[in-house]
């Protein structure tokens, strides 16, 4: 074993799992670092209590007076939790989050100072933030970009920071960031379908889109991943023969919990819980190495904050533990890769559950409602869905048989199908009262019976109904989850605002009943939508031949799937339902194009690198030693050295021949690199890094790995994949 990969796996073996802190209940702990509304009710005059609480729920302005009683009130708690600085919290394009700490400390001579932090500090900021990707908006408009306070995410301390959630905006009010938009989307959805909830129950004045996300990860021990330069700066191995055990024992999914990976996760816990994050499960995944971490589900926007800061505290709580934390979709090839289901659904301020259904038939024609409008809105924008899942690296997931196809389908499972195609036969125009009754006790009375035991799962469905909410499978485990969430809310609350409209003009044109006009509507909807619907194997070769043939799209790579988000199409949508406007979309599409080339670039470099830094030397190394083996047999038994080392002669000869393809393709590369290189458009570059240059990586990687079968392995400088993945 060569020097540097010995030393990591000596380190990594000495490594003992922290002690766990004994004894902590998280009931008591629970939000203890969050400036949540229990606390407001305490540190503040009632007057400035409610404001906050008008600008969480119907969005109105805070008084300026009263931001600064806000403000104090939030400095004085925080400095009893430990905290020096503030920041504005935000999520710049990046997907990452980002903060700027200035100090509360402020001298006001040379002998004093105070603490100071005012309402305008809380309410607005202007970080020099300019390196941020911004897709040309700052250079049209206004280089300035602005944070501004989010009131519904409430603020925390973390570390010695008060940090205060916000959003990222340009002077002329452009998004630059992720919340933005998905907080303009959540405001679409939930007018939309409060609208439609009243159908059912005037009592209604609120819905809130929720999302529980499953966080999946890999645990690397932290010399080990440092002694690999392509995990380093790539988040990924770029070479690496598969070890002669992988996952086909399924030795590892929901196994015990090795003790230094349950103290990593224990401390990764308690301070979730201290943060407000309502962590719950955690269990092994199925690649060794592999684990998921879920949360209770949350109001959409908390939810897509809490992961940001959960994903920012694991790299943290990783490296006290000394390991590293792996987001990347697919770290290892043979084994499998990480995703974020998003889970989603719709509540009401009333606590019921929209997908949910109910005990009654009326209750059932609601979940039956926001379902078959969920399916519709899905089957209208299945590409925009795609685009929003779309990164470089979850390019590496979708479609290889262990997530999602890059095909969007829908899953509803046995039950639900009959019911569709039952309602399927509703006739249009007025009911019968026969049919009223049939409808009634035999089809919406029976969900929630049939509901119960449906145990249908299909786990190779992209967008999946599971009893009271759809799972978006599709996510990376990267990505920050307001992409998908703001493309998600925002074509249902299209679609809701399409249904109101054709149901009060059938009941005021039509003269229909409520409940007529929506059957009605319904049907068609089932009729219109059947194309995205299916419930065999997604991951079959036959679904990608079906899939074409309903014509779904079926976008393999990030810069042909991100094409849909800047169609027509989208532009129009967007602007109709005011999440983006058309400067913002095309901003964005050119950022996730860029992200793209360069991510790819940096696995090219690296690549490159180690192929001929470290693979090719250390293969000339043992083709040495095997010369001079050869040399020596034939010093010794003279010509009858050939017979003697034939295999000698073969390898040598083989590893020539690897060293050569080596060296060629690693040169093409390059050539291709500089030609993308080359390439204005953001558009032209991401395609030709996607077809050019990407298909080098596979091509350099075999003939690596098959070197890595061939050379001595005392000699090899790259720690392995038996070592990356089974050191515990
Ligand atoms: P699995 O998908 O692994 O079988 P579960 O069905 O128990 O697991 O739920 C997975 C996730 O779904 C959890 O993170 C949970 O918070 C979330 N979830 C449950 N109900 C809802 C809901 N109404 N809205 C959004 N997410 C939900
Ligand atoms: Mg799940």
């Amino acid at each position: 074993m060569s020097t540097i990969r010995f030393k990591a796996i000596e380190k990594s073996f000495e490594r003992k799992p922290l002690p766990i802190e004994a004894g902590v209940k998280r009931s008591e702990i629970y939000g203890a670092n969050v400036f949540n509304e229990q606390v407001m009710r305490q540190v503040m005059s009632k007057e400035a209590f409610n404001s906050v609480i008008s600008a969480i729920e119907g969005g109105v302005k805070i008084d300026r007076k009263l931001a600064d009683e806000i403000a104090a009130a939030m400095k004085n708690w925080a400095m009893t939790k430990g905290a020096t600085h503030y920041t504005h919290w935000f999520q710049p394009l990046t997907g990452a989050t980002a903060e700027k700490h200035d100090s509360f400390f402020e001298p006001i001579n040379n002998s004093q100072a105070v603490e100071k932090f005012g309402g305008s500090q809380l309410v607005q900021q202007e970080p020099d933030a300019s390196s941020f990707p911004h897709g040309g908006i700052r250079n049209t408009f206004e280089a300035r970009g602005y944070t501004a306070w989010d009131p519904t995410s409430p603020a925390f301390v973390y570390g010695t920071t008060l940090c205060i959630p916000t959003v990222f905006v340009s002077y002329t009010g452009e998004a630059l960031d992720n919340k933005a938009p998905l907080l303009r989307a959540l405001q679409a959805i939930d007018n939309a379908a409060t609208e439609v909830a009243r159908y059912f129950d005037k009592s209604v004045t609120k819905v809130n889109a929720t999302l529980g996300w499953e966080q999946e990860y890999f645990l690397i021990d932290k010399a080990l991943a440092f002694s690999r330069p392509d995990i380093v700066l790539a988040g990924r191995t770029l070479l690496g023969h598969s070890p002669a055990k992988g996952q086909q024992l399924d030795d590892h999914y929901f196994g015990s919990i090795p003790d230094r990976v349950l103290s990593f996760m224990r401390d990764l816990e308690n301070d979730c819980v201290k943060l407000g994050i309502p962590v719950k499960t955690r269990h092994n995944e199925v690649a060794p190495n592999q684990f998921e971490l879920a949360p209770l589900f949350e109001e959409a926007n908390l939810a897509v904050d809490h992961n940001s800061l959960l994903m920012d505290l694991m790299d943290k709580t990783a490296d006290k533990h000394n390991f590293k934390v792996l987001f990347h979709e697919k770290p290892f090839v043979g084994v499998n890769g990480s995703g974020k289901h998003n889970n989603w659904s719709l509540a009401t301020n009333n606590g019921t559950n929209l997908l949910s259904p109910g005990t009654t038939p009326t209750k059932n024609l609601q979940f039956l409602t926001f379902f078959i409008n969920t399916i519709k809105a899905v089957h209208d924008n299945e590409e925009l869905i795609r685009a929003s899942v779309a990164s470089a690296t979850n390019d590496h997931r979708l479609g290889s048989n262990e997530a999602p196809p890059a095909i969007v389908s829908v899953f509803i499972g046995s039950q639900l199908t009959k019911v569709l195609d039952e309602l399927e036969d509703v006739s249009k125009g007025k009911l019968s009262p026969q049919e009223k009754t049939d409808l009634k006790l035999n089809v919406v009375g029976k969900i929630p019976e049939i509901l119960l035991d449906n145990t249908d799962r299909n786990r190779t469905s992209c967008f999946a109904f599971t009893g009271n909410k759809f799972e978006l499978r599709a996510v990376g485990s990267k990505s920050n989850c307001a992409r998908p969430m703001t493309v998600l809310n925002t074509i249902v609350a299209k679609q809701l605002m399409e249904f109101k409209k054709e149901v009060d003009t059938l009941i005021e044109k039509k003269k229909l009943k409520k409940d007529e006009a929506i059957f009605n509507v319904l049907r068609e909807y089932i009729k219109a939508s059947k194309k995205i619907r299916f419930e065999g194997d997604g991951y079959s070769e036959a679904w990608v031949k079906e899939a074409q043939k309903r014509g779904l799209s079926n976008s393999k790579s990030t810069p042909e799937a991100l094409k849909a988000a800047i169609s027509k199409k989208a532009i129009d949508l967007y602007e109709e339902m005011k999440v983006m406007n058309s400067v913002e979309i095309k901003a964005r599409h050119e950022i996730e194009l860029e992200e793209y080339a360069h991510k790819v670039q940096i696995e090219g470099r690296v690549l490159g690198d180690i192929a001929r830094n470290h693979v090719i030397p250390t293969a000339i190394r043992y083709q040495n030693t095997l010369i001079e083996n050869v040399k020596g047999l034939k010093e010794v038994f003279g010509n009858d050295f050939k017979k003697l080392a034939p295999e000698q002669l073969d390898l040598i000869e083989e590893i020539s021949n690897h060293i050569s393809e080596i060296n060629s393709k690693v040169n093409f590369m390059i050539e291709e690199r500089k030609n993308a290189n080359k390439l204005e458009k953001a558009q032209l570059k991401a395609e030709a890094y996607c077809e050019k240059v990407l298909p080098y990586f596979e091509q350099i990687r075999y003939h690596c790995d098959k070197l890595e079968l061939l050379v001595d392995d005392t000699l090899w400088p790259l720690t392995k994949y038996r070592e990356l993945l089974f050191t515990k």
